[in-house]
């Protein structure tokens, strides 16, 4: 009798104890589970954009949305010049307009949407280009065109030059005057070579050995080296620290018929950049020249002509090309030439 109540005790305890831990086991199954973060969900997307949109003109809006509400953080994942609001997903256009239907009737990026946790999801904007009424020309061609039209009427005001086309029609006969290194002459050929190659129209450029036989005189020296002999060009350079400078005439019927060049240097961009201006060219507009020098035609100038020096000494010494015309003649007609294929831009 006496172990009975003794054992309904300890029965009571083991109960208890078993009780206590099954809350345990409830209580860990409920705060134990692993946090889910689900990735913002975005889908692919397309849009219709104008090829005449405006620079900054807003051409899309990212839509994406978290499934637990978060904000998200988009992104521009394709090396394209487009704007993306990272807090909005609008997609804008930068300074100028990447779109254009002539060069591409439909455009993709990648884009990504993150959430607070890092959670990210990437997807695919496909912009459909509208054609608008432009013209056939592509972009790069259209600005093609303008900087033949500012090169060779000499836009730059920092070079001038007549208001109707000109160029040269006879041969060009270059005496190199001053101070001159061993073999520069031969170095000189050289660069010849590359100008020979670009004027088609039978327009020679010759070394000569004397002024006398000269309509192009070029002295390579220290400014002083010019006071006595082109007082007039030496006033416009004196202590205006220019590399080089060049000056020519033309008569009335738009042909350049001699020209001086003043070298400072015997640097192969300076050269090519003055014999560019004797030939009739201006300066390179500042669009290609601010950044980095691309061309020979720029204010300091690059060592070699790039594809619009090349093309546009071509055209303006192409036999077809006339003189005395005016820019929007001349516009006309470069356009032409790109539409039958004649100029490759
Ligand atoms: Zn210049």
């Amino acid at each position: 009798m006496k172990i009975a109540p003794s054992i309904r005790a300890f029965t009571a305890i083991t109960c208890l104890s078993i009780f206590v831990s099954c809350e345990q086991d409830q209580v860990e199954e409920e705060t134990v589970p692993v946090p889910v973060n689900e990735a913002p969900i975005m889908l692919d997307q397309s849009f219709d954009v104008l090829e005449s949109a405006r620079p900054f003109e807003v051409v899309g809006a990212i839509e994406a949305r978290d499934p637990e509400g978060e904000d998200l953080l988009f992104s521009l994942e394709t090396d394209v010049d487009l704007l993306v609001n990272p807090v909005t997903g609008v997609i804008t256009n930068k300074g100028t307009t990447i779109f254009d239907y002539e060069t591409a009737t439909v455009l993709s990026i990648q884009v990504s949407a993150r959430d607070k946790k890092g959670a990210t999801t990437r997807a695919t904007i496909t912009f459909n280009v509208v054609d608008v009424e432009d013209g056939p020309l592509t972009n790069y061609q259209k600005s093609f065109v303008d900087e033949y039209i500012y090169l060779t009427y000499k836009l730059s005001p920092t070079a001038s030059g007549g208001s109707l086309s000109e160029k040269w029609r006879q041969p060009i006969k270059l005496y190199m005057d001053g101070d001159l290194p061993d073999n520069f002459l031969q170095t000189v050929e050289g660069y010849l070579n590359e100008f020979r190659a670009l004027m088609q129209e039978g327009t020679t450029i010759e070394l000569v050995n004397s002024q006398q036989e000269s309509n192009v005189h070029a002295v390579l020296g220290p400014t002083g080296a010019i006071a006595n002999l082109w007082p007039d060009m030496f006033a416009l350079i004196n202590n205006q620290g220019f590399g080089g400078y060049a000056l020519y005439n033309s008569d009335g019927d738009f042909s350049i018929f001699n020209g001086r060049i003043w070298l400072g240097s015997t640097d192969e961009g300076l050269f090519k950049h003055e014999l560019g201006h004797i030939i009739g060219l201006g300066h390179t507009s500042d669009a290609y020249c601010e950044d980095q020098v691309t061309s020979v035609m720029c204010s300091g100038a690059a060592d070699e002509f790039n594809l619009f020096d090349r093309e546009i000494i071509k055209i303006l010494y192409d036999p077809n090309t006339p003189v005395g015309l005016n820019q929007i003649e001349m516009r006309e007609l470069v356009t032409q030439l790109l539409i039958n294929g004649e100029v490759s831009i």
